[in-house]
C-alpha cells in the first residue's frame, strides 16, 4: 500500500505518462534511428506502414547477423502498445533492443541469439494513440485515430474516433464490435487500418515461428501470458512454451510469476489471426498486475522481470526441443524453398494451421516435443513427396534434406509400348560426374532389371528390356544425385524418382 501522501502527490502532478522514464513517440524514433546507424552490421530499420490519421511511420527493427540477406533462421516478433494507453510494452521492447545491441559480442546467449535468429522489434505500434496518451489529451485512449464519422476533428471525448487495432486482424473478425464509439470497434473491414495491414504483410513475408504482444490489462487480470486459440493436436505443445515463458517472469508482488492461460477464440486478435494462418505461436503477454500505467519508479523493476522472460524464451528458441529443416540442392548447396512440410503425428486435422517458410531461406523450424515424427516433406512440385523419420531429442533435431539441382535439361521419361522394349534418355547436365541408377522392378518392389554407373556430363540412351515378363504393373526407378538427411547419424542415401510402367492389357 502506499503512503497517502504520494497518492496525492501523484494527482497533484497530474499522469505517470508525464514522467520521462516513459518514451515519447519522438523519443522512440530517435532511438532506432540512432541505433540502426551504430550498428549497421546487425540492424534494418524499416517502415512497417504509415498511420491512418496522421501518416506517421510505424517503424520496425530487426536485430540479426547479416540483416540485409536471407538467412535459413527462425523469424521472432515482439510487438508493443497496439493499444495506446498500455506503455509498459514499449518499455519492455525499448530495453529488449538495448539489451540485444549493447550485449551483442559480450553476452554469450544474446551473441547466440543475434547470429541465429532473425529478430524483429516493433515497440511502438500504435503511433497516434501514443501521441493522445502521452500529450495527456486521453491518458487512457485504447484505438488508433481513424476519422470515423469523416468530420475532421479528433473525437475523444466521446470516443467515437479510432479502431482497436486488435480487433481489426482477419480471424473471426465478424465477431468483433461494430460499434465505431466503441474501445473495441473492429473497423469497416478486416485489416482496414494501416497498422494492422503492414504487421499482417509482414507476417506473411516472414513466416514468424513465435510472436509476443505486450499488452496490460485496462480491466482483465494481468501478469498473464494468453495462448493463441486451439483445438489442435498442438495445443499441449504452446500451452507449455507460454507456461515456461510466465513462469520466468517474476510478479510485481514478488510473491511468484507470471501464469500462462487459455486464451480462446477472441475475435480479430492479432496472435489468432497468426496462429491460424501461418502456424506461428503468438501470444499475450499481459504487463502489470493491476492497471495500464505504474508510476515511472515501478517501471524499471517490471522491465527487468519481463526480460528474464525473454532470455529464456530467447534459449528455449536455440536449443530447442524443436525441428530445424534444411532443404537444398545437391552439388550447388542452393536452398529451396519447401511446398510442404507435414508432420504426420501432429497436422492430422483439416483445420490446421498452414505452414510455409519465408520466401528464399528453404527453411522451416518448429516446435517439438522429444520424440520420433514422421516428417512428409514435398519438396517443389516437380519431385514426389518423402516422409523422413525423424528423433527429436532434447536438443531437437537438425535434418538438412538434398534434392536434385534443377536440370537445364529435364530427364525425359521413356515411352513405354506394349511389347516393345523401353527406351530411357537422359543428360547428366550439371557439369560433373554424378551416379546413377536405373531398376525395374514389379510389384512386390524386386529388382528384376537394373544398371549402375558414375556418368561424365553428356547423353545417355539405354533400353530396357521387358520383352520376356508376363502381363502386370512394374516401377521403373530412376535414381541420382546423392541425398543426404543428417540427424543423429548421415547414412548415405539417394534420392529416387520413379514413374510407373503399366504392361498389359486392361
Ligand atoms: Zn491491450
Amino acid at each position: 500500500m502506499a503512503p497517502t501522501w504520494i497518492l496525492i502527490f501523484s494527482l497533484l502532478a497530474g499522469h505517470y505518462v508525464e514522467d520521462p522514464r516513459y518514451h515519447t513517440t519522438q523519443e522512440v524514433f530517435a532511438y532506432l534511428d540512432s541505433v540502426a546507424r551504430a550498428f549497421p552490421e546487425i540492424t534494418r530499420l524499416e517502415t512497417l506502414a504509415y498511420t491512418q490519421r496522421f501518416h506517421q511511420p510505424v517503424l520496425l527493427l530487426t536485430v540479426t547477423d547479416h540483416p540485409r540477406e536471407v538467412e535459413p533462421e527462425p523469424t521472432l516478433l515482439f510487438t508493443g502498445s497496439i493499444h495506446a494507453e498500455e506503455l509498459l510494452g514499449t518499455e519492455v521492447l525499448m530495453a529488449f533492443l538495448d539489451s540485444l545491441l549493447q550485449g551483442y559480442g559480450r553476452n554469450p546467449l544474446l551473441t547466440h541469439a543475434v547470429d541465429s535468429l532473425e529478430i524483429q522489434v516493433l515497440p511502438l505500434w500504435n503511433v497516434d494513440g501514443h501521441d493522445i496518451v502521452m500529450s495527456l489529451q486521453d491518458t487512457s485512449w485504447r484505438k488508433n485515430l481513424r476519422d470515423n464519422d469523416g468530420d475532421d476533428e479528433l473525437d475523444l471525448e466521446n470516443r467515437c474516433d479510432g479502431v482497436d487495432l486488435n480487433r481489426n486482424f482477419g480471424y473471426r473478425w465478424d465477431a468483433a464490435s461494430p460499434d465505431t464509439c466503441s474501445s473495441y470497434y473492429r473497423g469497416p473491414a478486416p485489416f482496414s487500418e494501416p497498422e494492422a495491414a503492414g504487421v499482417r504483410d509482414l507476417c506473411e513475408r516472414m513466416h514468424h515461428i513465435l510472436a509476443l504482444h505486450y499488452h496490460s490489462p485496462a480491466l482483465s487480470q494481468g501478469e498473464i501470458v494468453y495462448t493463441p486459440y486451439s483445438s489442435t493436436p498442438e495445443f499441449p505443445l504452446f500451452y507449455d512454451l507460454a507456461i515456461g515463458l510466465a513462469h520466468h517472469i517474476p510478479n510485481d508482488a514478488g510473491t511468484g510469476t507470471y501464469q500462462a492461460l487459455y486464451g480462446g477464440e477472441d475475435p480479430g486478435k492479432a496472435r489468432n489471426w497468426q496462429y491460424a494462418t501461418l502456424g506461428t505461436f503468438a501470444y499475450d503477454v499481459e504487463i502489470c498486475s493491476y492497471r495500464v500505467q505504474v508510476p515511472g519508479w515501478e517501471v524499471d523493476t517490471i522491465v527487468n522481470h519481463n526480460l528474464q522472460g525473454l532470455f529464456w524464451l530467447l534459449d528455449r528458441v536455440l536449443h530447442g526441443p524443436a525441428l530445424w529443416l534444411e532443404v537444398r540442392e545437391a552439388y550447388t548447396g542452393r536452398r529451396v524453398d519447401p511446398m510442404e512440410v507435414t508432420i504426420l503425428e501432429l497436422d492430422t486435422r483439416p483445420d490446421m494451421p498452414r505452414r510455409s517458410v519465408r520466401e528464399g531461406s528453404g527453411f522451416l523450424y518448429r516446435f517439438l516435443d522429444p520424440g520420433t515424427y514422421r516428417v512428409e516433406v514435398r519438396p517443389q512440385w516437380w519431385l514426389p513427396p518423402e516422409t523422413l523419420q525423424v528423433t527429436v531429442g532434447t536438443e531437437g533435431a537438425h535434418v538438412v534434406f538434398e534434392i536434385p539441382p534443377k536440370l537445364n535439361q529435364p530427364i525425359v521419361w521413356p515411352t513405354v509400348t506394349r511389347q516393345g522394349p523401353v527406351e530411357v534418355v537422359w543428360t547428366n547436365s550439371i557439369g560433373m560426374r554424378q551416379p546413377i541408377a536405373l531398376y525395374l522392378v514389379d510389384a512386390s518392389g524386386r529388382r528384376l532389371w537394373g544398371l549402375e554407373r558414375t556418368l561424365e556430363p553428356g547423353g545417355y540412351h539405354w533400353t530396357v528390356p521387358l520383352a520376356s515378363l508376363p502381363r502386370g504393373v512394374y516401377f521403373l526407378w530412376f535414381r541420382t544425385f546423392p541425398r543426404r538427411v543428417d540427424w543423429n547419424l548421415y547414412p548415405p542415401s539417394f534420392q529416387a524418382s520413379y514413374k510407373i510402367v503399366k504392361l498389359g492389357g486392361p
